[in-house]
Formats: structure tokens, sequence, C-alpha cells
């Protein structure tokens, strides 16, 4: 798992797809309006359920509060382990808490190497599916290519693995506009998706996620979660956070403008990168992307090294959000390229 340069803390954090620009201030503000008594009380889910089933367009059964999608994603690896062994399947390049899953699931994990560019291998991930196959895990736009999920794949899969659960990482739905909520989860009542207030919202270090399912698939995920697995403050949070829309829209528009900066830089400097749905692009900086990422933490920016990653050798993914920060990164990006022996 990765682990962040240590005594980074002050840097400019553009490594982990956090929102730098931070929380809805009403967020905070809610946060600070907590009494003694809702800090001594477990928490009534009720009404953030109620709100983040209106925001996402669902049934307030269709929704379940998870800790982060992390908890999310092991709760989806347990419910589909079923005591039995069995495999996990996914795509490469994959977000790492996939194969964690597995692993703590009890599970095996088969990986489906992309094709050249990253061309999204569906007829091998058909092929992989078999009677063993207990969990699919698809991510929409994925991370860390920032690349979609190919129109129609998602609905093959699951029809193609009826007994698994196929769990759709839509971490960055926020920034594509594009998700499997809605009819497609009544029709293919083993899939699930999965997400997150981490990142658009800038909720990060609150833990706040959401699966979304039909009532019957999200039943055994349900029965097994501990009953209070989100604190208080990730509680309140997220139900101001989900009131303050143009925050949000604010900082979805900030990481486009972002995005476009960083393709003319990528542009300018002939470096190969890919058309990002999401808050991220993957830049294509050759062999020396661990040194160049290393001199950049030195100089106080933080972008994330992705070339041991399955197709992404020489990459490194900078995270795209308010265009202040992105202009910061790319000044310091093109006097590291000008230094660096290419
Ligand atoms: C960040 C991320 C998550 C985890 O979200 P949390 O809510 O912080 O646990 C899950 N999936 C993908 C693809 C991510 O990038």
């Amino acid at each position: 798992m990765y682990t962040p340069p240590p005594g980074t803390h002050d840097a400019l954090r553009l490594h982990l797809n956090e929102n730098t620009a931070g929380c809805s201030p009403a967020a905070l503000a809610a946060i600070r309006s907590i009494s003694r008594e809702d800090t001594a009380y477990y928490p009534d889910y009720a009404p953030v359920t109620r709100a983040t089933a209106r925001w996402l367009g669902v049934p307030e059964d269709w929704v379940l509060l998870t800790n982060g999608l992390d908890e999310g994603l092991h709760l989806v690896a347990q419910a589909g382990a079923l005591g039995s062994h069995g495999h996990v399947l996914f795509p490469e390049p994959a977000f790492e808490m996939y194969a964690a899953c597995a692993e703590a699931s009890g599970l095996g994990v088969v990986r489906v190497q992309p094709g050249p560019d990253f061309a999204y291998p569906l007829e091998a991930l058909l092929g992989a599916v078999s009677a063993e196959t207990r969990v699919i895990y698809l991510t929409d736009p994925n991370n860390p290519t920032g690349l979609p999920i190919p129109r129609g794949a998602i609905e093959q899969l699951a029809t193609a693995a009826p007994d698994a659960l196929v769990l759709v990482d839509e971490a960055y739905a926020d920034f594509s506009g594009r998700t499997a909520v809605g009819s497609l989860l009544d029709r293919r009542r083993n899939l699930v998706v999965g997400r997150t207030f981490a990142k658009s919202f800038g909720l990060a270090a609150l833990r706040a996620g959401a699966l979304v399912a039909h009532p019957d698939t999200l039943a055994r995920a349900r029965r097994i979660q501990p009953p209070f697995s989100l604190n208080i403050c990730a509680v309140r949070a997220l139900e101001a956070a989900l009131d303050d829309r143009p925050y949000l829209e604010w900082y979805v528009a900030q990481s486009a403008e972002s995005r476009a900066l960083i393709y003319a830089f990528a542009g300018r400097h002939g470096l190969t990168h890919w058309p990002s749905e999401a808050n991220f692009v993957l830049v294509r900086v050759g062999p020396d992307a661990p040194d160049l990422v290393r001199v950049m933490a030195e100089r106080g920016i933080l972008i994330r090294d992705r070339s041991g990653a399955p197709g992404c050798a020489g990459c490194v993914r900078i995270t795209a959000g308010p265009v202040e920060h992105t202009r910061r990164c790319l000044d310091v990006l093109e006097e590291c390229l000008a230094t660096s022996a290419r």
C-alpha cells in the first residue's frame, strides 16, 4: 500500500485526489454546532440517509452509508464471499484496495491486464468470469487513468456473472457526470454502486461513502456492517455538504479548468497524457518518474508516482483541483523537467 513521503505535511497535496480547497464552509459550521449530547449518543442515520438518497435520486432503502467507500468495498467482498472460496476479478490498473478486500475476505484475486494504451479488456474480463467469481470490481472513471468504462460493458459483465456481486466504484462520478445509479441497478440486481464524499466534497478525513443497490442486494452488506460506522461529525458534515451544491459545482468546474491546463502543459512538453473524467490526470513523464516525484516533493509539491502500475510505465498522476494549485504545481514541474537529464 502507498505511503506518502514523510515530513511533507505543509506541502501542496496533489497526490491523493483530495479536494485541496477543503470542504464546504457549511460542513465545518455543522461540525462546530455539535452538542455534548450529540457526541454521547449513538447517531441516528435516518435524516442523513434520506438526504443522501434524495441527492442520488433513489429510495432511502437503496442507500447504505459507509465509513468511507473503503468500508463499502470491504463489505461487498465480505457479502460476496458467501463463506466459500472463490475469487475477486478486476481489470488493471486498479485501485489498490480491491486486492486488500479480497485478502480480508479469504478470496483469491484474478487481475486482467489492460490492452495497449489502456484499451478496455472487456473480452478478457468476460473470459475470466467463472463459477468461482464472487466479486467484480469496476471503476468508472478509472483511477489512475481517468478513463471511462466503455458503454454497455458494465451490464454485459453483470449479465455474464449473475451470481457475483459487481461493484461499480464511482468515486469520481461527480466529475464525470455519469453514473450507473438508475434503471440499470433495478435491471441487474447483482450490481452495487459505490460512492464517496471524500474526493469531490472534500470530506476525506471525516470518512463518508455509500453503497447504492436494490434493497435485496444490499441486505447482506447491511447485516454484516457494524451498526455505527459513521461518526457524528461525518453525519453532520455530510448533511450540510449535500445542501451546498454551489460549492461542489465550483470545485468540479475548477477541476475541469485544471485538467485543461495540465493537458496544455503536457502537450507543450510532448508528454503523453490521457483525457480524464476525474479530478486528476495521468501523464507519462518518462523513466525518471520516481526521481521527478521525489524532486517535486522536495520543492513542496506532492504528486503520485504510478510508474509501477500495469500499463503506467513512466507515469505520474497529478490531482487537478483548484486552478491556483494546478498553476503552482505546473510552474515547479516546468523547472524540474528543465533541469532533469532527459
Ligand atoms: C479514493 C478512492 C476510494 C476511497 O474512498 P474513501 O471514501 O476515502 O474510502 C475508492 N475508490 C477509488 C477509485 C478511489 O480513488
